[in-house]
């Protein structure tokens, strides 16, 4: 405390050089005033007088110059270090602004956040008297302003909607959280409804953005929880604003949310998932199993597509869309679809040669330029050739970036890999983009295939799809054909390659070895054989 006190009245001479200079002048005349009270001046005249041979007179001139230029040498010194005491501290003030600011918008960030967080929690939580509304603000369509723009016109785009959240006096506290998420705090003691403010955020941050001439509308989804009452520790609530936040982004169909406990219960549920997903992937657990692709006008199967199998404990069986959706969030589906590669290139082996291996990418390797090269990589190390490898895309992979895309697909099929548009039907590719990348195949979605015979509609998409596919040169391959009836007709409407329950179910690579070996030497088995 006492220091702590002699530091704040140092630095406040430092900051007003007057002050000691004055202090050491009034030390000054005080020992003038008392030397005149006792006659000190006489004395002295009287001493030097007495003792002129000596010289005393001037004895006392030099002693009092030197003290002079001593003093002053001392006032420099001084004033020199205070300076540099002053430099520096307005230093340190400049990197702790630095260090708890965006350096984009000039909103406090992360850091700031969290030294916010760390005092409230010291206080006494009366003192944040009727509580606080947390908002987790997430940009919609901001990624594809970005992309459009260019780097620098994403940053514009978000500088004009940190200056709206600034502008905006409903809200006490702006956070920049990191990327196209950020954090508001909203004081209800001054009688403002959190909901309310997050509605007019909203309205805000939906007003129109104008870049380079070029008008974008980036939309908000705001997930909103309650201090107090939603719990006593502020960090906590600031996280279930984002997981009311999460939710939206789950839901698709709502801009503002409350947090609700159940949201806190899904979180934990996946937070065990991802631990349990982990273990799976080191135990190498997660396996592929096998589903035949069969040629609709041979009967013939032409290789087999992986899909991914999880078993996990005391949940059972996992739906390979969930936990790859699981690991793709974690980061770790490079990881897992590389282990998944090297594992069915290594069953795929033991097939007869003309068999292809089909496997799936997730749209998010898509974006990874270094994709091309792992799977080299992985082909190499397990002796696999790259014609034997067909790699499954969807077209949603292809809507996020499509040159990114294209040149990475590019890359693979400079190696031999062989290219297939999967569940085509339910993506937004435009089909002028689609003609330009080289698929060797279109996979017609299941969902088309489910009632097609029966709805005109879907008749209509099924046929137009094949004949796209034809005039294309592209093989086709229907999916998820589960009868005969719809067998029959893909086969009347020219449809080349078929999957599907009534042709083979996905099986584990033992299990395929003994479908394979059941279908005698060679390369041939029924149609009528595998649904029997
Ligand atoms: P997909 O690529 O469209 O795979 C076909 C899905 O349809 C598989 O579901 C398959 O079991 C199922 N299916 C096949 N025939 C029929 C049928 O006649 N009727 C019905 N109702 N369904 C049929 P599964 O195995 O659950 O896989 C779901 C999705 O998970 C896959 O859809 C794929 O997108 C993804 N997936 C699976 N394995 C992997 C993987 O190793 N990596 C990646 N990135 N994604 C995978
Ligand atoms: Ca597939
Ligand atoms: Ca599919």
């Amino acid at each position: 405390m006492v220091a702590l006190g002699l530091q704040k009245l140092k630095r406040l001479i430092a900051a007003n050089r007057f002050v000691e200079p004055l202090m050491v002048f009034g030390a000054a005349i005080l020992v003038w005033m008392i030397a005149a009270g006792f006659d000190v001046f006489e004395f002295v005249h009287s001493l030097t007088h007495d003792f002129e041979v000596y010289e005393l007179d001037e004895l006392v001139l030099l002693i009092f110059l030197i003290g002079n230029a001593g003093y002053y040498y001392a006032y420099r010194s001084e004033a020199k270090k205070n300076r540099e005491i002053l430099l520096r501290a307005s230093a340190e003030d400049e990197l702790d602004w630095l260090s708890k600011h965006d350096s984009l918008t000039g909103l406090p960030n992360r850091r700031f956040l969290q030294e916010l967080l760390n005092e409230k929690a010291e206080s006494d939580p009366s003192s944040i008297g009727t509580g606080l509304g947390v908002l987790s603000i997430d940009l919609d369509g901001f990624k594809k302003a970005n992309d459009l723009l260019g780097h620098s016109g994403g940053d514009a785009v978000l500088m004009e909607v940190s200056e709206r959240l600034k502008s905006y006096d409903g809200i006490d506290v702006a956070v920049r959280q990191g990327g196209d998420e950020f954090l508001a705090l909203v004081d209800r003691a001054k009688g403002r409804d959190p909901m309310d403010v997050a509605e007019e955020v909203r309205a805000i941050l939906c007003e129109p953005v104008t870049c380079d001439g070029v008008t974008h509308i980036i939309g908000a989804s705001i997930g909103i929880s309650y201090y107090p009452e939603d719990n006593s520790d502020l960090a906590k609530v600031v996280q279930y604003a984002d997981l009311a936040m999460y939710e939206i982004k789950r839901l698709k169909d709502q801009s503002v949310v409350r947090f609700e406990p159940y949201m806190d219960e899904a979180s934990h549920e996946r937070a065990k998932m991802e631990t349990d997903l982990l273990t799976a992937m080191n135990a190498g657990e997660i396996r592929p199993h096998y589903q035949p692709l069969v040629n609709l006008e041979t009967n013939a199967i032409y290789g087999f597509e992986a899909l991914a199998r999880w078993t996990r404990p005391g949940y059972g069986p996992v739906s390979p869309e969930a936990f790859v959706r699981v690991a793709e969030d974690m980061g770790v589906i490079t990881k897992l679809s590389d282990d998944l590669l090297r594992m069915a290139c290594l069953d795929a082996k033991a097939w007869p040669d003309e068999l292809i291996l089909s496997f799936n990418l997730s749209p998010v390797q898509l974006t990874d330029p270094l994709l091309g090269l792992r799977i080299t990589k992985i082909l190499d190390s397990v002796d696999f050739p790259p014609r034997r490898l067909e790699v499954e895309i969807t077209e949603s992979a292809l809507v996020q970036d499509f040159d990114r895309a294209a040149d990475i697909l590019a890359q693979l099929r400079s190696i031999g890999v062989k290219l297939s548009l999967d569940d085509f039907g339910t993506g937004y590719s435009n089909l002028s983009q689609l003609s330009k990348l080289d698929f060797d195949r279109l996979k017609v979605d299941q969902s088309f295939i489910r009632n097609f015979q029966s709805e005109p509609k879907q008749m209509a998409i099924v046929k137009t799809v094949l004949s796209l596919g034809n005039s294309l040169g592209l093989y086709t391959t229907a999916e998820g054909i589960e009868n005969q009836e719809q067998l029959k007709v893909l086969q009347e409407l020219g449809c080349g390659c078929g999957q599907g329950y009534l042709l083979g179910r996905p099986v584990d690579a033992a299990a395929t070895l003994e479908m394979i070996s059941g279908m005698g030497h060679g390369d041939l088995v029924s149609v009528q054989k595998l649904a029997g």
